[in-house]
């Protein structure tokens, strides 16, 4: 679908060339898709679209001996709930547009699956390879200050969290910026998420993503009608699985799915991408990276010519999980995966989308499947507000409930329950089961909201519009709750 509107450049043999859109233009444009099934008025539609605040700074650090200027954004979507939420990246790929595109992603995946926040997103634009922790923590203490400066983070206002290129460390440097800077504030803690346990983070929020994107394609997969559609019997065991990018997202759904009885016949990172047939050890090969410092060669698989070739293998599930634009009209027509679980944020570009649609490619959409990470971030801030660990108040009570019960049970039938039964059915909730049981649930419960839509509506395409109408739907119904739209 390419329109009047695309930019086109002149190619030295091509001649005119359309150039690929923007990554916000894309979901701009998955978007406007969607609104169609929808009631709402333009005006509504265009203030649900539209980036609400951007703050593009640039700031100086001391690197060695020589003075560095940053550049870095955060990027506030959309403020019909507060606070905002998103993820921190850093990448020398980092710029206003892909961040706008990224904080709106933010927006409809947290209407998607309830998770009252509106949507941002922050990005530093560098290599973080090239420094040093020290350059690394200078760089992100300063930039919190920025943001403390311009009040764009604090528990009620902005709340970032990891993202591509960051982890609980640089969240825990933001936390303590932030607690120096603003003392005495009774709910700090919570003026970032994804942080330590030992410092107010939440048992679970590491894994959160990884864990949502197979709880959210378990879900998908246990639907035999839509399977049926594919040629797949429902289910995760035996289902031959492929994962870009072996990162915090990437490792975690490896895992979760190799761990569920699925074959991960093939690991794609930046530098290689290695395949074995009859199946990898996602633990297995992040050891031998740390040992060698590449998946290259990794015993008994083989590493493929180029690392992209591995996106092209035939399997059930072709998960990526690194960066955005990885398929697009260039290569989507070689893709002989049948169900794409978009767990990095765009991969798909708009084209890409199309072209396997109608392939019967299943596209699992990146709004609603990777959102498992902003929901556990939600559960933290919860956690840092009430200022109580989840399960401290219930789990003895739950605990001494539960073993009161079976004694009945054993009283009245006469029969002893077995000790591992016991063990399981008396055991009061520790924050990690509460933690992983909302997660399962929250996931589960956006697949069914979504299915729905999906197949009430019969010119609705593809679940990717079911996604946005829910979305807009949500944030639709809250913008007129508030009464800006009389
Ligand atoms: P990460 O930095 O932990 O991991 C990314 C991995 O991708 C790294 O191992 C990197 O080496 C690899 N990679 C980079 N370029 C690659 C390429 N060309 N081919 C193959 N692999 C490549 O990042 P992450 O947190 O796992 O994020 C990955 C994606 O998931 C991003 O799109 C991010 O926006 C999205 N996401 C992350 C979270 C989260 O909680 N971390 C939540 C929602 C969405």
């Amino acid at each position: 679908m390419l329109t009047s509107d695309q930019v086109t450049t002149n190619h030295p043999a091509q001649g005119p060339v359309k150039k690929p859109y923007s990554f916000f233009h894309n979901v701009e444009m998955w978007f406007d898709k969607a609104a169609r099934f929808t009631k709402w008025e333009k005006g509504i539609l265009e203030q649900i679209k539209a980036c609400n605040a951007v703050y593009r700074m640039r700031f100086p650090v001391k690197i060695g001996d020589h003075i560095e200027v940053i550049e870095a954004y955060r990027v506030q979507h959309s403020h019909h709930k507060l606070p905002c939420k998103g993820g921190i990246r850093y990448s020398e790929e980092v710029n206003q547009d892909e961040v706008m595109a990224l904080a709106a992603l933010m927006t409809y995946k947290c209407a998607i699956v309830n998770v009252p926040f509106g949507g941002a997103k922050g990005g530093i634009r560098i290599n973080p390879k090239k420094y040093s922790v020290y350059e690394l923590e200078k760089i992100t203490r300063r930039y919190t200050s920025e943001l403390i400066k311009k009040n764009f983070i604090g528990p009620g206002i902005d709340v970032p969290a990891p993202d591509y290129g960051t982890g609980e460390r640089e969240m825990s440097w933001i936390l303590d910026t932030y607690l120096s800077l603003k003392p005495g504030e009774l709910d700090g803690l919570g003026c970032v998420t994804g942080k330590p346990v030992s410092q107010g983070g939440v048992r679970g929020r590491k894994e959160a993503t990884g864990r949502g994107v197979f709880y959210g394609l378990r879900e998908v997969l246990s639907h035999k009608e839509d399977m049926k559609r594919l040629g797949l019997e429902p289910g995760v065991e035996g289902k031959t699985v492929i994962v870009q990018g072996l990162g915090n997202v990437g490792y975690h759904t490896a895992k979760f799915f190799y761990e569920a009885g699925a074959k991960i016949i093939c690991l794609i990172e930046w530098d290689a991408a290695i395949y074995n047939p009859r199946g990898l050890n996602p633990d297995e090969v992040v050891k031998f990276r740390e040992e060698t410092g590449s998946i290259k060669n990794f015993p008994g698989a083989q590493t493929l010519r180029r690392n992209t070739d591995g996106l092209e293998l035939e399997c059930d599930i072709l998960i990526p999980a690194a960066l955005e634009n990885v398929i697009d009209a260039e290569n989507a027509p070689r893709i002989k995966a049948r169900i794409i679980g978009e767990a990095a944020n765009g991969p798909l570009t708009v084209e890409a989308d199309e072209i396997l649609l109608k392939k019967n490619v299943l596209v699992v959409p990146d709004v609603f499947l990777n959102a498992g990470g902003v929901t556990v971030s939600y559960f933290e801030w919860l956690k840092n507000l009430q200022h109580v660990r989840y399960g401290r108040i219930e789990k003895r009570f739950t605990a001494n409930m539960n073993h009161l019960i079976l004694e009945q049970i054993e009283k009245n039938t006469g029969k002893p329950v077995d000790d591992a039964h016991r063990r399981l059915i008396e055991h009061g909730p520790d924050e990690i089961d509460l933690v992983n049981s909302g997660l399962e649930e929250t996931m589960i419960e956006a697949v069914q909201e979504i299915r729905e839509i999906w197949h009430s509506h019969k010119d609705i395409p593809d679940m990717r519009t079911a996604a946005f109408v829910s979305a807009i739907n949500k944030i639709g119904e809250a913008y007129a709750q508030l009464g800006i739209f009389p």
